[in-house]
């Protein structure tokens, strides 16, 4: 099988795999128990948080484990403003784990405000800054795009903020960058920064959300005060173990130069044959969005299927909803929009299994009878 629908979850590594299971049947105990065997899990729970705070750049005693990113996101929404009054301002690019939060505020009466994307797929920052004023509590950028893998430069971004506002708290949701991008948190300039071990080689169901030291929130979860009162609920102690695994593993293997040329050499490909990249901002490199013209991306998906090459068409969550409120943002026309597909690499794609998708969708749309596809 050639999967490359990475960006919606990865194969768990191995080592991953096998910290959770050593986690779930050896070292079971509960991280919060205060006799020995407790005791030792706890320690093992932080020496994780210490494998991944070194090699994400972040304290240790900053990152918080959660269920998952959609949980980091809401949490932000939910409680990192609590207290503030003022608005609120998103990028039309958020996944829908921010991009809901925002607008149930909104619905609430607090003043939201969208930052528009540019054609390359990107915040518009200077945009986006001019929306930020003396009042703005919150600013949520997304680092990747989970549709374009298109870049912001939230480091730029944040400063800009900053110099504006300075008690303007910045969220960047990091699902799409964390190592893949590789930019240590303590110099990104952002206050808080959500992630998730599913799109990194470990299983769904674990998360992480950064808050820079010395930022106040309240929690989302209260119960018995675990994660230093902030998130309650027993720490998933396996989940967590192939959390780490994976991110030191992934940040060994990570090589975006390789996963770049992959990703320009398909570039080139569909060129070739009358089909265009969308978002020709800086990109990942572990996203390629490709619109065929011609071709409905759920048809061409489902031929693929078939043929044992798993690719996707925008954010998995939200295939049910008809259109991608993202891809449209960009001034992708609707009936372009319908035609993306998204391919998605990890650090084991090999260029022949992208190529071999790349092929396999030209002829598919031919297939189907495309008449623009070359
Ligand atoms: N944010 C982005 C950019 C994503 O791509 C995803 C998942 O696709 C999420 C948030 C949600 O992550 P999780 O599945 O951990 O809730």
């Amino acid at each position: 099988m050639i999967y490359l629908d990475n960006a919606a979850t990865t194969r768990v590594f191995d080592c991953a795999a096998n910290a959770a299971v050593g986690a779930m049947t050896a070292e079971y105990f509960n991280p919060n128990a205060t006799y020995k065997s407790g005791v030792l899990v706890r320690e093992k729970l932080e020496r994780d948080r210490k494998t991944i705070a070194s090699i994400i750049g972040a304290r240790p005693d900053e990152l918080f484990f959660t269920s998952c990113a959609t949980e980091s996101n809401n949490w932000v929404f939910a409680s990192g403003i609590k207290n503030k009054k003022g608005n609120i301002v998103i990028t039309a690019g958020e996944h829908s784990s921010v991009y809901e939060p925002a607008m149930q505020l909104k619905s609430r009466g607090c003043d939201v405000r969208i930052a528009p994307l540019t054609k390359g797929g990107a915040v518009d920052a200077d945009a986006l800054c001019r929306l930020v004023d003396d009042s703005t509590a919150l600013v949520s950028v997304i680092h990747v795009s989970n549709e374009t893998g298109v870049i912001n430069d939230i480091k730029r971004i944040a400063a800009a903020i900053k110099a504006k506002n300075p008690r303007t708290l910045i969220h960047s949701d990091g699902v799409q960058g964390l190592i893949k991008v590789g930019m240590p948190l303590r110099d990104s300039g952002v206050d808080f920064y959500s992630a998730s071990a599913h799109k990194l080689g470990a299983p769904k169901g674990i998360g992480l959300l950064y808050i820079r030291n010395g930022i106040n929130v309240s929690p989302l979860i209260l119960g018995g005060g675990q994660e230093r009162g902030l998130r309650s609920g027993t720490q998933n102690t396996p989940y967590i173990a192939a959390f780490a695994a994976a991110v030191d593993e992934l940040s060994r293997q990570n090589d975006r130069n390789k996963i770049s040329a992959i990703r320009a050499d398909l570039c080139e490909f569909f060129a070739a044959h009358g089909c265009r990249a969308i978002g020709d901002g800086e990109n990942s490199g572990y996203i390629l969005c490709v619109c065929v013209p011609g071709a409905k991306a759920e048809i061409l998906q489902n031929i693929l299927h078939d043929k044992g090459i798993i690719v996707g068409k925008g954010a998995a969550c939200s295939g049910a909803k008809r259109g991608n409120r993202v891809l449209e943002a960009m001034g992708i026309a609707a009936k372009d929009v319908e035609c993306c597909v998204r391919i998605s690499f990890f650090a084991d794609t090999s260029a022949d299994d992208a190529l071999a998708a790349a092929q396999a969708i030209i002829t598919a749309a031919k297939q189907i009878g495309s008449k623009y596809v070359k």
